[in-house]
């Protein structure tokens, strides 16, 4: 270990909500692991580091250490889906440094370089006034950087003329991208005023540039080539150090295990033969949508694994359950990762998710998408149209005899054999990527080489 490394001390700042936080644990973990005698901090809320340090192996010279989640004592929350979100941000640069202050007493060592998610722009403020180096995560589709990045020229485009269909051609290796695919806040439909958590990702032209790297939870050679090229010369360094994404091997929490026993009922399915169903952690579908999906399983004749909340299960049609009992496993939570690796599974119909991407993409499992929010109208696009290596539901929302015809389309038909195909391509590329010695490690030395000598 070079000396340099010592009496450094990295504050990790994690978005604490929904699958942001996995993916930027993992990569605190594999800091920590190659690099001992740094000390990180880990900051964020009671509630998140609860949950995340009851995972097991998480090396010492990692501890937390919490955060107001920035709700009032006695403060009832509304239902607008980003009110959290909000408030964490707007408890601001202060609340941060409260846990950064926490930290460095704890420790007896100054913060030497700040670790953050790219959602977390109070973050940037921190490190501005402890004079530090910054370090942004960005955890979603990598291309959605470049809609966060260019908002105000976005909005300037579309101002006048809002037909969905036209494309991003005016950012560079965009052009396969739809108005339609992009995240709503971009373009807001409304002038209500703009939230927090929206303000944040529009910032994100002139804050990332003041980072000393923005870090990419993907693979370079899978990445639309002239996207990478602009955004690699508008930041001071952009490093793709592969998925963080847990694997079987360092996963042994509560989510991780299999109480339903969802593996083994996939060992007695034949290979690639299961249809695999899953919306993540936030997406609710329309109530109308699932009876359509449910009744596309029933009639195509398909083994199935549903994740399926227990709060939506009432609404499968009377006897669903038993009519498809002898081919079909509805659990309200599946051990995906380890689901998408296993070879039993043909398809995955999801929401596009970017974590339930890589996951598929890593293991080869074609896509059917419904995306609903965010980034995932871009992950379906460019599952379709650039990676092929899956189809978009038609029209955008399930019906019975559409999900029926991708369904067949990937598991049957001659056509849907290019998709398949391209999904092990795809699946070979990121292995490549991320073998020792590629571009991954590559990267990923040269963050250990930063935070080493911040
Ligand atoms: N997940 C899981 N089991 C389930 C549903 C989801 O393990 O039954 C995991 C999935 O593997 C992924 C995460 O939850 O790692 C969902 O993240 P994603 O980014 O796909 O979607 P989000 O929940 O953020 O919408």
């Amino acid at each position: 270990m070079p000396n340099s490394s010592q009496n450094k001390h990295i504050a990790a700042i994690v978005f604490p909500f929904g699958s942001h936080q996995v993916p930027f644990l993992k990569l605190v973990i594999k800091l920590a692991q190659a690099c001992p005698n740094v000390t990180f901090s880990f900051i964020s809320t009671a509630k998140s580091n609860q949950t995340l340090f009851s995972r097991p192996n998480i090396p010492g010279n990692i501890k937390p250490f919490d955060v107001s989640d920035g709700i009032q004592e006695g403060q009832v929350l509304g239902t607008h889906p980003f009110e959290r979100l909000n408030l964490f941000l707007q408890a601001g640069p202060e609340n941060l440094q409260k846990g950064i202050d926490l930290a460095m007493k704890s420790t007896n060592q100054k913060v030497t370089c700040i670790l953050a998610n790219a959602f977390v722009t109070p973050s940037l403020i921190v490190a501005q006034n402890l004079n530090v180096p910054w370090i942004a995560l960005w955890p979603p589709l990598s291309t959605s950087l470049s809609v966060h990045f260019y908002t105000n020229l976005i909005r300037q485009h579309f101002s006048a003329d809002r037909n969905k269909s036209r494309s991003l051609d005016f950012l560079p290796g965009l052009s396969p991208i739809r108005l339609e695919d992009i995240p709503n806040d971009v373009v807001p439909c409304s002038d209500e005023e703009e939230q927090q958590f929206s303000k944040a990702l529009a910032s994100m032209g002139e804050v990332l540039p003041q980072a000393r790297a923005v870090v990419l939870s993907f693979c370079e050679d899978l990445d639309l080539p002239l996207f990478v090229q602009d955004m690699k010369s508008k930041l001071q360094s952009m490093l793709y150090i592969g998925p963080l994404t847990f694997s079987p091997s360092d996963t042994n929490t509560d989510t991780d295990k299999d109480p339903s026993g969802c593996l083994p009922w996939l060992d007695k399915k034949g290979s690639r033969s299961v249809v695999y169903i899953s919306f993540g952690t936030v997406v609710t579908p329309h109530q109308h949508e699932l009876l359509e999906v449910s009744e596309a399983l029933e009639a195509s004749g398909f083994p199935f694994l549903w994740s399926l909340k227990d709060d939506q299960k009432s609404i499968l049609p009377n006897g669903f359950v038993e009519r498809t009992s002898t081919r079909g496993k509805i659990v309200s939570w599946a051990p995906q990762a380890q689901v998408l690796a296993h070879g039993s599974i043909g398809v995955f119909v999801t929401h596009c998710g970017n974590s339930s991407l890589i996951e598929s993409m890593a293991n080869g499992v074609p896509l059917i998408c419904r995306p609903f929010f965010g980034d995932q109208g871009m992950t379906a696009r460019l599952v379709e149209d650039i990676w092929k290596i899956g189809v978009k539901i038609q029209g955008g929302i399930f019906t019975k005899s559409g999900l029926i015809q991708c369904l067949n389309l990937i598991l049957v038909e001659e056509e849907g054999k290019k998709i398949r195909e391209n999904a092990l391509k795809v699946k070979k590329t990121m292995q490549k990527a991320s073998e020792a010695g590629g571009k991954a490690e590559q990267d990923f030395k040269t963050l250990v080489e930063i935070i080493s000598n911040p």
